[in-house]
């Protein structure tokens, strides 16, 4: 016994002495297990088990004929020290419509006691997997056999995504968070440069056109013992390489595999940038898919515990949906004219708001577009719907002066592309033409850049949740 305690010992009775010294115990030890994040993993296959069609181009005339690799909901949820949970969830899928995002998220609040801010699903937008739901509804002609087919496999999703987060969740445990950038160069502007002249020009060392962003953000989760037991890695750009019939999570989905090679039993997820400007090229072949995998499973590896910072054990979690105008919607007589247009996709989507027309009496003039920010220690991850063009990962980390802020897209809702005012007024496919095959009655209006980033701004700066 030191002096301290026997000086303690004769002050206070034996019995007070000892209730004091169990309550310090106890308090001690309730802080011990509050310290600290705990985090957990859950996967489970979505391929496919039907030849059903696959989503993304508009070109393909028949479904899947088999798999190059399985397609996967993978889940991680994260706890802080005072017990809040977040949990995200990426997809080996193109996309998925708020209707279908409303009714996953609706099941994982019920069954996990979770608020809509603590759930985010983030989409890989593979161009070689299935059609799911109501997205992209325009693009595809689909007969009355195949319809049923998405519609059975899209009603398989739910059950799906609560097993991953069920098995996330049942396996957390205690764990160490950190956070470190590295650098990817397949990404190129792909509304700036000729795709054919990109390999000859990166061959002369000649600079490509155009903004991109090529930073590769990565979330490292360790066991106790530092082993690494789940990365989350985004990248910004179009999932791409491939447009044949077999399922794959295109590059995605390879560097999925070759980090889950590289980091032995842990768990690779991947959280699409604002890649929509941006492809890989050169493309089309299966060997170009995988070496842009292991390109950036190589990149993640290089990141050093020195570029590294390690994130302490708090949590924020926000989500709103903002209303971001269209431009001038069309009137029911252009619709009609629409519909005898000789470009099939004009009169499928102009057909289909006509319906919407009828049943509802208007069209839409806004659209509910969501936001989510988690703060996880001093890093901040901005989750944004649809495909977002790359002027807004630049401008938020520009604006908000953090060059390490990660930014998502495709998440939540794919609703549409997102164009920046930029592209918006330039036109062009992610500026106009793609507003078709989402069956949206018009392109947006050119406040839609300013809209989304201040409010950014905002979720980012406050304190609020
Ligand atoms: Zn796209």
């Amino acid at each position: 016994m030191n002096y301290t305690l026997r000086l303690f010992s004769r002050v206070f009775p034996r019995a007070v002495f000892c209730s004091l010294l169990l309550f310090c115990f106890a308090a001690s030890r309730d802080v011990e297990a509050a310290e600290g994040w705990k985090a957990g993993v859950g996967r489970v296959v979505i391929t496919p088990e039907q030849p059903i069609w696959m989503s993304g181009y508009a070109g393909r005339d028949k479904p899947a004929e088999g798999k190059l690799h399985d397609l996967w909901v993978k889940a991680i949820a994260l706890e802080s020290g005072s017990g809040k949970r977040a949990v995200l969830i990426s997809l080996d899928l193109v996309g998925i419509s708020r209707q279908v995002a409303e009714q996953w998220s609706g099941l994982l609040e019920k069954n996990f006691s979770l608020k809509r801010s603590q759930i985010v699903f983030c989409t890989s937008h593979t161009h070689c997997g299935p059609v799911v739901g109501e997205t992209l509804s325009s693009m595809y002609f689909l007969d009355e056999e195949q319809q049923r087919l998405v519609d059975d496999y899209t009603a398989t999703l739910p059950e799906k995504v609560n097993q991953a987060v069920a098995a996330a969740i049942e396996n957390l445990h205690p764990a160490a968070l950190s956070f470190g950038t590295g650098t990817a160069t397949f990404a190129v502007n792909r509304r700036e440069n000729v795709e054919k002249d990109v390999p000859d020009l990166r061959e002369a060392g000649k600079e490509l056109k155009g903004p991109i962003d090529h930073a590769l953000p990565t979330l490292f989760v360790k066991d106790t013992q530092g082993k690494v037991e789940a990365i989350v890695f985004g990248y910004a750009c179009h999932a791409t390489t491939l447009g044949f019939y077999q399922w794959n999570g295109d590059w995605p989905g390879f560097a999925q595999i070759e980090l889950e090679k590289a980091y032995p039993g842990a768990t690779a997820l991947f959280v699409a940038g604002c890649g929509a400007d941006q492809n890989p090229i050169p493309r089309r072949t299966v060997e170009l898919a995988e070496k842009y995998g292991k390109e950036i499973a190589v990149a993640v590896e290089n990141i050093t515990d020195e570029d590294t910072k390690p994130l302490a054990d708090n949590l924020v979690t926000k989500y709103k949906e903002i209303t971001i105008p269209f431009s001038e919607l069309p009137t029911r007589s252009q619709l009609e004219t629409d519909t005898m247009s000789s470009d099939k996709y004009v009169a499928s989507r102009a057909k289909m708001l006509l319906k919407t027309l009828d049943s509802a009496g208007e069209l839409s003039a806004t659209y509910p577009y969501p936001i989510q920010v988690w703060s996880l220690g001093t890093e901040t991850i901005v989750f944004l719907g649809g495909e977002v063009v790359v002027d807004y990962s630049l401008r938020l980390k520009g604006d908000l002066n953090q060059p390490e802020l990660w930014v998502a897209g495709y998440c939540n809702d794919v609703m549409a592309y997102i164009p920046s005012r930029r592209v918006l007024l330039e036109g062009g496919y992610e500026g106009a033409r793609s507003m078709i095959y989402y069956g949206l009655p018009t392109v947006w209006a050119p406040q839609v850049e300013n809209l989304i980033v201040d409010q950014v701004s905002e979720m980012v700066s406050s304190n609020a949740e």
